[in-house]
């Protein structure tokens, strides 16, 4: 079938599904996945920005011709998986309540082109910034939430085929959901899942997360298809929920001994195991947030992308 190899676009992974993916799978290149039942489609997320999310609609074009995308999972809230959206404005778009809610509070498109455009500061945070998000474009992005909300769990039916929906957050966002595709093995875990590269964990907590791998394993899906990286399988999520039990260890005696939540997100410090994962510095991101449930009180959100920015590996 092709589907293991780490290329731009479509790559089938059964009869009428596909995992469309974004290498290199770093800030903002994220994965969507397509279901075709008959004339009947469902998009499992959409793009960082309307000329990716036009590329995108045009692989479903060029693997299904002729269907109509009547249905829009968005997986959570960040800008990478829904903010071409508005590009499919027939589509029913279904998330979890507290996606929804997330979405409204979450950094919003004016905001990141200031953070990330030719004037932003000219501080170690501005460069970063420029370097990881300059190459998208957030012109014209007209924040689109779901326009069917649920919490829990969701059946949905594309054609004659079911796709089951579980919130499983908060977790990596506060209202991450997975969509499990029975007939065809297939778990498309949003950014519950990255495969290798540091994950992001904005809220918590980190045994929700572990849940959450879990309940990936609960289904036996064959393949897995990660918010951003190559496609793996239930190896590939084992492997991951050993790092959030890493990073939840390392958390704890990192707390207990006094060091400051950047300190425990030192990425000469990541265990041997991950040592080849990309943008290791995201690891203060995560330490930020778990040190929030040992008792910290909540960081602000430009103090952390500033301490990520002084970690990033040089
Ligand atoms: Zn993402």
């Amino acid at each position: 079938m092709g589907g293991l190899e780490y290329r731009r676009g479509m790559h089938q992974l059964g009869r009428g599904t596909w995992a469309y993916l974004s290498p290199p799978g770093t800030w903002g290149w994220s994965n969507c996945g397509l279901l075709v039942s008959g004339a009947d489609a469902l998009l499992v997320d959409t793009q960082f920005d309307l000329p990716l999310t036009r590329e995108l609609l045009t692989a479903v074009a060029g693997v299904a011709p002729g269907v109509e995308i009547r249905t829009v999972v968005t997986t959570h809230a960040n800008g990478d998986h829904c903010w071409g959206n508005q590009l499919l404005p027939r589509a029913e778009v279904v998330g979890s309540s507290a996606c929804s809610h997330d979405m409204a509070k979450e950094v919003q498109p004016a905001d990141l082109a200031a953070l990330s455009g030719s004037r932003s500061p000219d501080t170690a945070l501005g460069d970063y910034m420029r370097r990881h998000f300059g190459v998208f474009d957030f012109e014209g992005i007209d924040v689109t939430p779901p326009t069917h909300t649920f919490s829990g769990r969701l059946d949905l039916t594309v054609g004659d085929r079911l796709v089951e929906l579980f919130e499983v957050g908060p977790a990596h966002t506060d209202g991450d959901v997975i969509a499990y595709v029975p007939d065809a093995g297939v778990v498309f875990a949003g950014d519950i899942l990255f495969i290798g590269g540091h994950p992001i964990m904005w809220t918590g907590p980190l045994q929700n997360w572990i849940v959450a791998c879990e309940r990936i394993t609960a289904t036996g899906a064959e393949h897995v298809v990660p918010g951003h990286g190559p496609i793996t399988d239930q190896a590939g999520v084992a492997v991951f929920r050993g790092y959030l039990e890493w990073v939840a260890d390392r958390a704890q005696k990192a707390y207990a001994a006094g060091l400051p939540y950047w300190e425990a997100g030192d990425p000469a410090q990541v265990h041997a195991a991950y040592a080849g994962w990309g943008n290791p510095e995201r690891l203060v991101i995560t330490m930020a947030a778990a040190y929030r449930e040992l008792g910290d009180e909540p960081h602000e959100l430009m103090d952390v992308l500033a301490k990520v920015a002084d970690a990033e590996p040089k």
